[in-house]
């Protein structure tokens, strides 16, 4: 396998490093637990992009004839060489996106999950038949692929989102060109690289680094059928109009605002361990990061009690050094969600652990901040209508169970939300009435395995389905139905009615 970490990285096409074509930009690559910049990352020209999906659509007709048989091979490589080498692709992740190595191993685990999925493909691809619909006629409907799949992902989760996509795309028949985040882009490339060394043939999975100018290529370019986007809600908007404007296939995962619910009956040190877990970890960078805690009045005193005790003992610091949690990804991100702090205060919520200070384990100026704690949050205050996007947990605290539904349902997000309670038939009622895509009972982040699909409702996604899973293999083929009927002397005859099964 070639080395990526090159002074710029450059795209990866036709299985081999791709200097562009006319690329004028850079952008940089920090370590956010030093602020250092630890290398620079080509941004693709219109040209660059074009490169890469030409070489996609030229390896198309090949891969898409290539046996099931042989791609699931070349999957079963794949899912081998990650499970030896996933120790490196946690370095990289840490590396360049600063979260801890276990939460870097665990989105590994979580993005191999579809590569397993996908060694089942066969199964999933499977068509149907109908023998004697009409007499002497049968029906078949067959799943094809859809064509040049381009994929754009965004920095939070640099292994497994675009893994959420590019197994399964490739294992239903299509070719790729991948986007991932110019924040931290090693990740992607070094996926790519290790899928060609699993056999992939040239042209299947392509990566261009780049930003909005690649993007709006990919979105306009006619060559291109399909578009799986995940990111912040205002481009996934942008993303969604644009790309079926041009007639592509389009499903665009947005941002969120997770709530979890805790009921007087649920055991208070479970959820306020969950509520440190999933608020926290990824210093809240997390599409599936619980950042509001909606507490019924009569327990908010002592969870909240609970959740500050916690969130003052967190390590926090340098990804590689067995810290609880990490810097966030810019030093421009960081001040903005300082300013949401500020914000927090100015409009009369109640700081019970203020995250602008506090010890850290890391050298140099990398982009920390502290978990916080705002108790007393109003519906109305920007920390609570905004996505944050960091290490900010708000307490929001209702009367009664009904007023907690009736809150979370007026969210403009419906990513993934979550009950706490040992109460059957709440629990029950909160599954079926609750907006919201992804629902945990008990469970904080509940992220679909790899075998269900994966996707929030409203704000949360543009498009119909759903990642990974049967949505997913949906997604990336098209359904064709063949009537089929095989010369029979009795066939003659002109009748032009409508054709009626009998
Ligand atoms: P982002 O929207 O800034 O960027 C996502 C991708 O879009 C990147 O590849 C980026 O290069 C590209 N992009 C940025 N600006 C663009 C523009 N103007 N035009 C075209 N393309 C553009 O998101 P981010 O900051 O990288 O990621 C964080 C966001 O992603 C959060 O809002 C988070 O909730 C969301 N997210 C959602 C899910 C989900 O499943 N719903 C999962 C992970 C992350």
């Amino acid at each position: 396998m070639t080395t990526t970490v090159t002074e710029t990285l450059q795209h990866w096409v036709n299985n081999a490093p791709f200097t562009g074509e006319g690329d004028t930009r850079t952008a940089k690559v920090y370590n956010p637990a030093t602020g250092e910049v630890a290398r620079e990352v080509a941004l693709a020209s219109k040209n660059t992009t074009e490169a890469a999906i030409a070489s996609a659509r030229e390896a198309f007709p090949k891969w898409r004839d290539t046996s099931l048989a042989r791609r699931t091979a070349i999957m079963f490589n794949y899912r081998q060489l990650l499970a030896e080498r996933k120790g490196e692709l946690a370095a990289i992740i840490t590396a360049e996106h600063g979260k801890v190595l276990d939460d870097a191993l665990g989105e590994i685990a979580r993005g191999m999950e579809i590569v397993e999925l996908c060694c089942n493909a066969p199964y999933l691809l499977k068509g149907e038949y109908s023998e004697n619909a009409s007499t002497g006629v049968d029906v078949q409907s067959l799943r094809q692929p859809v064509g040049v799949s381009a994929i754009i992902s965004p920095f939070n989760f640099p292994a497994m989102v675009p893994l959420w996509f590019f197994p399964v795309a490739i294992a239903s028949g299509n070719t790729v060109v991948l986007k991932p985040s110019e924040k931290d882009p090693t990740a992607a490339q070094w996926m790519a690289e290790l899928f060609a060394e699993a056999g992939l043939p040239e042209g299947v999975l392509n990566v261009v680094h780049g930003d909005k100018e690649s993007v709006d290529t990919l979105l306009t370019d006619p060559r291109v059928d399909t578009v799986s986007f995940v990111g912040s809600t205002p481009i996934a908007q942008y993303v969604y109009s644009t790309g079926t404007s041009h007639g592509k296939r389009v499903q665009a995962f947005g941002g969120a605002k997770n709530h979890m619910l805790v009921l007087p009956d649920a055991d208070l040190d479970l959820a306020a361990d969950m509520a440190v877990n999933a608020g926290f970890g990824a210093a809240g960078e997390r599409c599936m990061a619980i950042s509001v805690v909606v507490a019924l009045e009569t327990i908010a005193d002592e969870l909240v009690a609970k959740i500050a005790e916690r969130a003052k003992k967190l390590r926090v610091g340098d990804g590689t050094r067995g810290c609880d949690m990490g810097p966030l990804i810019t030093g421009e991100h960081r001040d903005k969600v300082a300013g949401y702090i500020e914000q927090g205060i100015s409009s009369g919520a109640e700081l019970v652990v203020d995250g602008r200070t506090g010890q850290l384990d890391a050298d140099g100026n990398g982009f920390f901040l502290h978990p916080t704690l705002f108790d007393k949050v109003g519906t109305d205050m920007s920390i609570y209508t905004d996505e944050i996007f960091g290490p900010v947990l708000s307490v929001v605290r209702v009367e009664t169970f009904n007023e907690g539904i009736d809150l979370i349902n007026a969210s403009k997000y419906g990513n993934g939300t979550a009950i706490f309670t040992n109460d059957g038939g709440a629990a029950r009622r909160f599954e079926n009435e609750i907006q919201v895509g992804m629902v945990g009972v008990n469970v904080p982040i509940p992220v679909p395995v790899g075998y269900h699909s994966f996707g929030g409702w409203k704000a949360s996604l543009f498009g119909d389905q759903h990642a990974y899973g049967p949505e997913g293999f949906k997604f990336f083929t098209r359904n064709k139905v063949v009537t089929k009927r095989w010369l029979d002397p009795s066939h003659g005859g002109i009748n032009l009615g409508f054709p009626q099964n009998d």
